[in-house]
């Protein structure tokens, strides 16, 4: 083709897009608002005027494709002015200020919202990272207007659909991602069209060769088919008719990218899968619904345990149809869905049903609230995950939702998804009753908390007023709900420990002035109070536990006629404190350093980490010089003789490299009643192994007694302790 019948023709492609466009949106919108979505058009084909596609078409064909995806969901028109828009900000000098005095800021800020969620963070390092920051920020903008993400959507959806003449390596970079991210989110919005279409491409992307293999003998056996399913659903159509009702019956076909997956997993011959025919009713009614059931049943013979009553109980993406499997006319199993239109649509838009069936009845502001509330959840879990990995991975579990149901001791029934502990169950009951729980019954057994939950268990949860969540727990738990809870509480509980700490802190220094925390005034504590701008006494307390305030500066301050006084500290006051006991089990606000794991009995030293508290070092560690930079100001502190417990330190052991030499020391060392929890090996020749070994011990004259044991065995070389 010339240039000029290239041009020409890309040219038309142009006009044809925004033709069916305003055909599409005059199926639901009224002119003006036509009018706004062309003048959007108008305004976007000029600013990327001189921009092209990969394949040669002009950019403003890829943001109007975008547009009709979103027009067949009939999307709101501001969402249609977004689409079309979405790359501006981007791709173009044109700033959001314009697009909100030209179009409104509602358009402005959707296509400022598309714009965030493509920009990734430079810092993100590995893949991994990227994908799940990139996650994290979908979910950020989708709690904000969730018309973003299904800009988003549409957005992928076309550039999967031209992915054209990429390199097969991108390709497959992109198809990943759109498995791994974009169809899940789909799914979880109940989008069950999009997110067809995005594993069909994404399949074809990553599996050329098997892609083409599999449709081929699809298409193949089409025709072989034809013949069965029509004798199928003709006889249903005449059953369900003979009684009166009104109904739809479609055979199905199933889509290319589930087939695939059944034939991985569940290791099953294509032939095998092509043996299985499956059917759609479609009802006015619910009862209908059920009707319908009753009847197929009766035509055919049902396999017991194979119905599945989604209608009654949704999925957790607002899913609802029967699903039963019958064996049909040549002894074949038929899959049969039956539904009504409405939940049809709903599993096929989703959430975008929001928009299409506005004024229908209150089942799409169900829905909607239903999801409202699942987002609800994710921004309630981001705000307290770690990082974005951790967000991903409890993410995960919501995006590929497969539900177990549970009961209550009085029957009622709790969904929770698959992979949910005990703890999971309690706080999905109650976050009261997570809080509190201590162990579980399920079928009238004991079990321990961390056991996973199967579908018609009975749990009965055990509470103490005493109990509280465990921070271990955060490594069972699978459910944002459960999570977000636990996390609550431990920052709660943080906080109350940081204020008696706080309380003791001060109080000593105040025993040194001869002074106690109770004989100091009311009215001086509220002068320094409000000369340190802190609210209250409590929130003074927490601040010193957590290290952000030196409690012997506070104590000077509380005691003095002007507080006002800048104080300088030098050595000789820090010389004159007693010093600070440690028991080890003070919980969160005192920690014992890893570099060289203080242990009881060792002579200790500590400074104070701002907002997290005490750390404790061995007065050897040889990060201590390090540190003291950092640290100015020492706090002398000392084990207490009734210090109890087991803790961790670490030997450095050189030992023969011979088999089983590790073996012997694992198990002279938990003769010794003590636990390995790390080994690593350092650095190994022919004869020579070093090792790291981390082990529990109770104080130092366990750890001598350990250590004579170890250099008495015939392969150990040379211990010592690590001490930083
Ligand atoms: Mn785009």
């Amino acid at each position: 083709m010339s240039i000029v019948a290239d041009n020409l023709h890309h040219k038309r492609l142009q006009d044809e897009l925004i033709e069916r466009l305003c055909v599409t949106l005059s199926g639901y919108l009224d002119q003006a608002q036509i009018d706004d979505c062309v003048r959007a058009y108008e305004f976007g084909a000029d600013a990327h005027i001189g921009q092209f596609r990969k394949s040669g078409e002009a950019y403003i064909c890829h943001p109007v494709s975008v547009a009709i995806t979103l027009a067949e969901m009939r999307m709101d028109a501001s969402g249609i002015m977004a689409a079309i828009l979405h790359d501006v900000i981007e791709d173009t000098p044109v700033s959001k200020k314009e697009l909100a005095n030209r179009f409104s800021l509602e358009v402005a800020e959707l296509v400022d919202g598309v714009t965030k969620l493509s920009k990734i963070d430079a810092k993100t390092q590995t893949q991994a990272e990227k994908q799940a920051e990139n996650v994290r920020k979908m979910f950020l903008a989708m709690g904000k207007d969730l018309r973003v993400i299904l800009v988003k959507l549409a957005d992928r959806l076309h550039n999967m659909q031209t992915l054209g003449v990429m390199p097969p390596e991108k390709k497959r970079r992109i198809a990943r991602e759109t498995l791994d991210i974009y169809a899940p989110i789909a799914n979880r919005l109940g989008m069950s069209k999009i997110r067809h279409k995005l594993e069909t491409l994404s399949f074809e992307a990553m599996y050329p060769m098997r892609y083409a293999v599999l449709m081929q003998a699809i298409k193949k056996s089409h025709g072989n088919r034809k013949k069965v399913i029509d004798n199928i659903e003709g006889m249903i159509k005449t059953r369900i008719g003979q009684s009166g009702l009104e109904c739809v019956v479609s055979g199905r076909e199933k889509n290319i990218y589930s087939i695939y997956k059944k034939m991985l997993v569940k290791k099953v011959h294509l032939a095998a899968i092509f043996d299985l025919y499956a059917f759609r009713i479609f009802c006015e009614t619910v009862d209908d619904c059920y009707r319908s059931l009753g009847i197929i049943h009766n035509l055919y013979k049902p396999i017991p345990g194979r119905f599945k009553d989604y209608i009654a109980l949704p999925k957790a993406n607002g899913y609802q149809s029967l699903h039963t499997i019958v064996i049909g006319p040549y002894g074949k199993p038929i899959e049969i869905q039956i539904r009504t239109h409405e939940m049809h649509r709903m599993a096929e838009s989703g959430i975008a049903a929001h928009w299409l069936y506005k004024s229908d009845d209150d089942k799409s502001s169900k829905f909607q609230a239903r999801a409202n509330e699942w987002l609800k959840d994710l921004l309630e879990m981001q705000k307290t995950a770690g990082d974005s990995l951790e967000f991903i991975d409890n993410l995960k579990v919501d995006l590929f939702p497969q539900e177990v149901f549970v009961f209550t001791p009085k029957g009622d029934i709790i969904k929770i998804p698959r992979g949910a502990t005990i703890i999971d169950f309690a706080y999905a009951v109650h976050t009261d009753i997570g809080n509190a729980c201590v162990s579980a019954r399920i079928d009238q057994q004991l079990v321990p908390l961390q056991t996973k939950l199967e579908n018609g268990m009975t749990v009965e949860i055990i509470t103490a007023p005493w109990a509280r969540p465990n921070a271990v727990w955060l490594n069972y738990v699978t459910t944002v709900k459960a999570r977000s809870s636990i996390r609550t509480h431990l920052k709660h509980f943080k906080q109350q420990e940081a204020i008696s700490l706080g309380r003791r802190l001060l109080d000593k220094e105040l025993q040194i002035l001869h002074l106690h925390l109770d004989t100091i005034e009311e009215v001086q504590i509220q002068t320094l109070l409000k000369v340190l701008a802190v609210p209250t006494f409590n929130d003074l307390l927490e601040d010193i536990g957590l290290g952000n305030k030196m409690p012997f500066l506070i104590a000077k301050r509380l005691t003095q006629d002007d507080i006002n006084a800048n104080i300088k500290l030098d050595d000789q006051d820090k010389s004159q404190q007693a010093p600070l006991i440690i028991k080890g089990t003070e919980g969160m606000v005192i920690t014992l350093a890893k570099c060289c794991h203080p242990i009881p009995g060792d002579s200790i030293i500590a400074y104070f980490n701002p907002g997290k508290g005490i750390v404790v070092h061995h007065h050897e560690c040889r990060n201590r010089s390090v540190v003291r930079k950092k640290h100015p100001n020492w706090l002398d502190v000392e084990w207490s003789p009734d210090a109890a417990g087991d803790f961790p330190t670490e030997l450095r052991i050189e030992i023969l490299n011979q088999r089983g030499a590790l073996a012997t020391l694992a198990a002279t060392i938990s003769d010794q009643g003590s636990n390995i929890e790390n080994v690593t090996v350092v650095e190994q020749d022919e004869r020579v192994c070093v090792d790291l070994i981390t082990l529990t011990v109770k104080d130092r004259v366990h750890l001598a007694q350990i250590m004579r044991r170890l250099k008495d065995l015939p392969i150990v070389l040379k211990i010592t302790r690590v001490k930083g």
